[in-house]
């Protein structure tokens, strides 16, 4: 497997990657842009497109910010309605494995920076039903989470008739350099489905299961005629501000002083708190499938910003990427949708990656290559980054020492089981 020379991906990356003769990756030429472009300009080139959608009666929201108790959330919503002074619209999909702190965070996200926000809970029932099947064909026990946190707010712009959606970072210009800033690339359905949806709609879930029309609904892309009628446009914010989500992170800790915390599979404490698998069982699928898991995509985005040297990066994938999921989480998981883990396991072998995994003759799975053996590649030191500071994330105290965290938290105590 070819790994690129200046971060630590993988030829195999599911987004696509290519290599130039340095063999650098696409994803770091491209971040290469983050500084030189002129971000002032930038900056400029956003107020216009905000003031283009400003509700005009002062009646209507004039935008909408989709969000989570994690991610860039704080910041998105902080930037939108405190700098650029838009009266955003916030909208959220129950992802169901909410962790307590996850729901704490939301509420401070509500009720800290001053915005109204809509909630997507759908039947338990349902995303049971969902997740046992794209764990089937798709070996991904958060396919519906994924849709359901890209299509609740499509479908909201179009019910609300609130044209602009904003995200934060586009992940195929961020990670693999798919496009560049330049391209200024939008929200698409055909780019949904292909990466974010892993190829699969929800209409095809259909298909032989036991699963109709109207299970389905909630995770449908509105039609391309009701998207033309209220002409929905999705931008990212990380065309027009430098993206680098550590920074960020701390920034907005320091105002909004939300909970951080130490991640099974990472060394990234800031991201994805919210969840219980994402950094867990969810990351140990994507390294079963692909041969690497977050703590690469953490460690390249660190080294492109200058705060990991390659070797540093290559040591924190050496820490995570075998670590097992946490027996709690996996428990909690495999009893909330009633599988055995037998099951679970051969529908991921299925979908394991032949170029980096193969079944020995005694059943065992081998990884074939790693970044980890690739320390020493030439042309490594001819492409290298200059490291300028330390990478050192912080954890914040819990607002909440006295429950004990190991249940789903659907929203508030909205879960009967
Ligand atoms: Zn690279």
């Amino acid at each position: 497997m070819q790994y690129c020379t200046r971060c630590l991906y993988p030829g195999n990356h599911p987004l696509g990657i290519t290599f130039d003769d340095q063999g650098v990756c696409s994803g770091c030429r491209v971040h290469e842009e983050k500084d030189v472009l002129d971000w002032e300009e930038r900056s400029q080139r956003l107020v216009k497109i905000f003031d283009a959608f400003r509700s005009r009666s002062g009646r209507n929201y004039d935008c909408i910010i989709p969000v989570s108790g994690a991610r860039d959330s704080h910041f998105i919503v902080h930037t939108v309605r405190h700098v650029y002074k838009m009266r955003p619209l916030l909208v959220t999909y129950n992802k169901h494995y909410n962790t307590q702190l996850g729901i704490r965070n939301l509420a401070y996200l509500r009720s800290l920076i001053g915005a109204d926000i809509l909630t997507s809970t759908i039947s338990p029932q349902t995303v049971k039903k969902m997740t046992r099947i794209s764990l089937k064909k798709l070996a991904s026990m958060y396919w519906h989470c994924i849709v359901g946190q890209a299509v609740f707010p499509v479908q909201t712009a179009v019910r609300f008739k609130v044209p602009l959606i904003v995200w934060g970072a586009h992940q195929g210009c961020d990670q693999v350099g798919m496009y560049s800033h330049l391209d200024e690339v939008e929200m698409t359905r055909r780019y949904r489905k292909d990466h974010d949806f892993m190829g699969m709609e929800a209409e095809d879930l259909i298909q032989g299961e036991d699963i109709d029309d109207r299970d389905v609904k909630p995770f449908c892309y509105p039609h391309d005629k009701e998207l033309e009628s209220v002409g929905v446009r999705g931008i990212f914010l990380s065309n027009y501000i430098r993206w680098d989500t550590k920074r960020q992170h701390e920034d907005m800790l320091k105002i909004y002083k939300y909970e951080t915390a130490l991640q099974h599979r990472t060394f990234d404490t800031y991201n994805d708190v919210d969840c219980f698998h994402y950094s867990d069982l969810h990351d140990y699928i994507k390294f079963l499938k692909w041969g690497y898991g977050k703590a690469t995509d953490h460690a390249c985005r660190e080294i492109r910003l200058k705060r990991l040297t390659r070797e540093e990066g290559i040591d924190l994938v050496e820490k995570y990427q075998n670590k097992l999921p946490d027996p709690e989480s996996l428990a909690l998981f495999l009893n909330w949708l009633g599988i055995k883990k037998e099951e679970l396991f051969d529908d991921i072998d299925a979908r394991r990656d032949p170029r980096v995994w193969k079944k020995r003759s005694d059943g065992q799975w081998q990884l074939l290559d790693s970044v980890i053996n690739h320390r020493r590649d030439s042309g490594i030191d001819s492409v290298r980054l200059t490291k300028k500071e330390d990478c050192e994330f912080s954890i914040t105290p819990s607002k909440d020492p006295w429950i004990k965290d190991d249940q789903y938290v659907l929203v508030g105590r909205g879960w009967v089981d």
